[in-house]
């Protein structure tokens, strides 16, 4: 399986056989840093283009503001942007559930890059499960049905009919289960 987490940034692992994959230097599953744009937002990691750039929290505001910025309609998230209040998430979230056109936008444009990334993960490792968690993830359907629609635009027909997408259930006690399942792994192991 592989899990993203959708927080302030963007973070994941892969599971194989049971164990986290941790790759050569610690670097595998690091979902965050695929190009998802190239030459796209500047990455806390130095590189452009980074899902964590685009489909976390504060990516998604940076999407928001910068398609705002270029949008001409009429849109409540526009207002709220141009009499320069503290856009959040979440906000963008309300405001396309309550049908804001540049919202909704917004959060097609969100959802292509993180199921592209997603349908990248899964052409190349082709887990039975993608969980999807972190704090963006109580956006629901409203990004998991855009994001299933790129997911199955981008994979090919064996991963497309065999993978996939869902909603994480542990909520905020997942990394410390998963701390906790990795300690025990350890102490098997030695
Ligand atoms: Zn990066």
């Amino acid at each position: 399986m592989i899990f993203v987490t959708l927080g302030t940034g963007v973070g994941g692992g892969v599971i194989a056989g049971g164990r986290l994959l941790h790759g050569v230097n610690g670097g595998a599953g690091e979902l965050g840093h695929i190009t998802v744009q190239p030459n796209g937002y500047l990455c806390t990691c130095g590189k452009r283009g980074c899902l964590e750039q685009y489909s976390s929290a504060t990516g998604i505001v940076h999407v928001a503001k910068d398609m705002a910025a270029e949008f001409t309609g009429k849109s409540r998230l526009k207002e709220l942007f141009d009499n320069h209040e503290d856009v959040t998430s979440k906000m963008v979230v309300y405001l396309a559930d309550n049908g804001d056109i540049l919202a909704n936008r917004i959060i097609d444009r969100v959802s292509f890059y993180l199921g592209l990334a997603l349908a990248n993960c899964a052409n190349t490792l082709n887990p039975a499960n993608i969980i999807i968690g972190g704090g963006v993830s109580a956006a629901g359907n409203t990004l998991l049905g855009p994001t299933t629609r790129y997911f199955q635009e981008n994979t090919f027909p064996a991963v497309r009919d065999s993978t996939r997408i869902k909603l994480a259930q542990l909520g905020n006690d997942a990394g410390a289960i998963g701390a906790a399942s990795l300690a025990l792994r350890f102490d098997s192991a030695h």
